[in-house]
């Protein structure tokens, strides 16, 4: 059996941009059925305690919160699932795709490239040296046309996919997720699994 993880998110509590009160995230991800959610702020990452504290308050006892974050370079935005919380710091927004992700690889992190076709926000031909671990091949912030290029993409590099929300607003979480094929019990699972390739798309 599956286990279905929307793992692309933001909240308004470190996210600008989203519009989503995070003490409703977790309500309206087991309402999409969703396994595990992960929650990726831009350039910063949730504790645990904050994950485990958002848990309490949700009324869903045992519903798995993740953290992560995502990473905005010069050339595309990377998630990076795996990074110590006090090592996020380091990470300076902006840099060449190339030399977050080296600094995410000394972590074992695991790098996952963010609507990689999107209008105006997408990589360039270093794509294919970059050490990533997935694709993302749909969100909500990628259009049909985007994911079919995304999907090509992957394919081209030989590399997985997964699908993921992206939601800034809370209609949209679960509205894709990954399919992972071990059970998944905490970010040390999501990042084995995901460098595993252990994983499909779901939901698209
Ligand atoms: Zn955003
Ligand atoms: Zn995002």
């Amino acid at each position: 059996m599956a286990f279905l993880v929307d793992m692309h998110m933001h909240t308004t509590r470190y996210s600008r941009c989203s519009r989503i009160d995070a003490s409703k995230l977790i309500g309206r991800a087991v309402q999409a059925g969703l396994d595990a959610i992960v929650i990726t702020e831009h350039h910063h990452q949730w504790s645990k305690e904050e994950t485990e504290a958002l848990v309490a308050e949700s009324g869903h006892p045992g519903f798995l919160v993740m953290a992560a974050f995502e990473y905005t370079s010069s050339m595309g935005d990377i998630l990076m699932y795996g990074v110590p919380d006090e090592a996020v710091k380091d990470f300076t927004p902006g840099w060449a795709p190339e030399k977050a992700a080296k600094l995410a690889q000394r972590y074992g992190a695991a790098c996952v490239a963010a609507h990689p076709t999107r209008s105006g926000m997408s990589f360039d031909e270093r794509i294919a040296t970059l050490p990533l671990a997935a694709l993302e091949v749909a969100s909500v912030n990628l259009q049909p046309h985007e994911q079919r290029m995304a999907r090509k993409l992957a394919e081209n590099l030989k590399k997985p996919m997964v699908a993921c929300s992206d939601a800034h607003d809370l209609p949209n979480v679960g509205a894709f997720a990954t399919a992972f094929d071990d059970l998944i019990l905490g970010i040390r699972d999501l990042q084995a699994a995901l460098l595993g390739g252990r994983f499909q798309p779901a939901r698209l």
